[in-house]
């Protein structure tokens, strides 16, 4: 039955991946079944490196892989899955651009008995999501509330200082779990008055980044800047992405910021991504959170596996991803935090994951 829809279905594939800009098709053999896998952007380097790595891990097994990647528009990943479930994939691993977009489809992808893997990104209000495989995304939030607070000696009582607050997308469940595990830490010092937020924008709504766009960012600290800090000098901001965190670079040295009377702000991030552990070691951005992509999609592999074959996946959280519908048993990886003095062990030496020319 999958196999006639799929005949059935070529023309609207190919019109479609056409349409949308499609990615590859490809693999060994068809034996293992053909793992759909659905991405957000390119325009992170993060997502790019996602996809290759569980393209790479998944025909490694035997398996084929559809690789498609959204580029952030809701509609074009709602239509890349509806295709891969007429081509007939057995599985799909899924980033969402919009994790409250994909009841419909994933609805649809479970008439087909096709199981769901929420990959990196939980998916909300949909019973049909069989696992989701992570980091640990409030600890994300702790490590950038805990730079922050060691880099200002805040728990030695210096202060006060200025900070502004960023938080990514509003529809991206990751978000809200960033800005908690920061405010964890960075809360008490705003209440005691040590930290100080100029623009008096705390709260996650007034905070956010709609789809984590930098140059969204940038237009906020460009407004903030202009607004609060003519004369006083920020000493601290929270950013949860690196793409984020160049957005307000840019708007800090474009009033002025990077000199050694200006000093640039500690200013935190996320994904090790290339440009911005460039900019740590020239003494911009000053960290950023490692996750290792290699190791998501290991564990998706895992996932896959499992049910592929009818088996349960390996766990380590089965309490904290409440999806609107049900609890998603979860598989946490550990995040870790990176900045000048230990980038070179961290992501060089230990883990490979750039050569020290790349960094060059
Ligand atoms: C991911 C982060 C990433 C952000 C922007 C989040 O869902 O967990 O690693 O920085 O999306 O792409």
């Amino acid at each position: 039955m999958k196999k006639l829809t799929a005949i059935l279905s070529t023309f609207a594939l190919v019109f479609t991946l056409a349409a949308c800009g499609g990615e590859s098709t490809s693999g060994g053999s068809d034996e293992k079944g053909t793992v759909g896998i659905s991405m957000p952007t390119k325009s992170s380097e993060r997502w790019v490196d996602d996809g290759n790595n569980m393209v790479e891990q998944f025909e490694e097994l035997g398996y084929e892989t559809d690789l498609q990647y959204a580029e952030d528009v809701v509609e074009n990943q709602v239509s890349q899955i509806e295709n891969m479930i007429t081509k007939g994939v057995d599985v799909l691993v899924v980033a969402a651009v919009d994790g409250e977009s994909l009841t419909d489809v994933l609805e649809k992808a479970h008439n087909e008995d096709i199981k769901v893997i929420a990959y990196d990104r939980l998916i909300m209000n949909s019973e049909y999501v069989d696992y989701y495989a992570t980091f640990d995304n409030f600890q994300v939030g702790v490590l950038h509330g805990t730079y922050i607070e060691e880099k200002l000696g805040l728990k030695d009582g210096e202060g006060p200082f200025n900070i502004e607050l960023f938080a990514g997308s509003p529809d991206d469940n990751n978000a809200g779990f960033f800005f908690n595990g920061a405010m964890s830490v960075l809360q008490p010092y705003i209440d005691s008055g040590k930290l100080v937020v100029q623009s008096g924008q705390t709260e996650f709504n007034q905070v956010s980044t709609l789809r984590w766009d930098g140059a969204t960012a940038q237009a906020r600290m460009d407004n903030i800047l202009s607004a609060n800090y003519t004369t006083e000098h920020v000493d601290a901001v929270l950013s949860p992405y690196d793409g984020i965190s160049i957005g307000i670079i840019s708007s800090l040295k474009g009033v002025g910021y990077g000199t050694d009377d200006k000093p640039l702000p500690v200013i935190t991030g996320q994904d090790a991504e290339l440009a911005s552990v460039k900019s740590i070691i020239s003494g911009e951005q000053t960290q950023t959170v490692f996750k290792d992509t290699r190791e998501l999609a290991k564990k998706a592999t895992d996932m896959v596996g499992a049910v592929l074959s009818g088996d349960e996946a390996e766990v380590n959280d089965t309490e904290t991803y409440d999806n609107g519908v049900k609890v998603v048993p979860t598989y946490l990886l550990d995040p870790v935090s990176v900045d000048i003095t230990n980038y070179e062990s961290i992501l060089v030496d230990d883990s490979g994951y750039y050569t020290a020319d790349e960094l060059e």
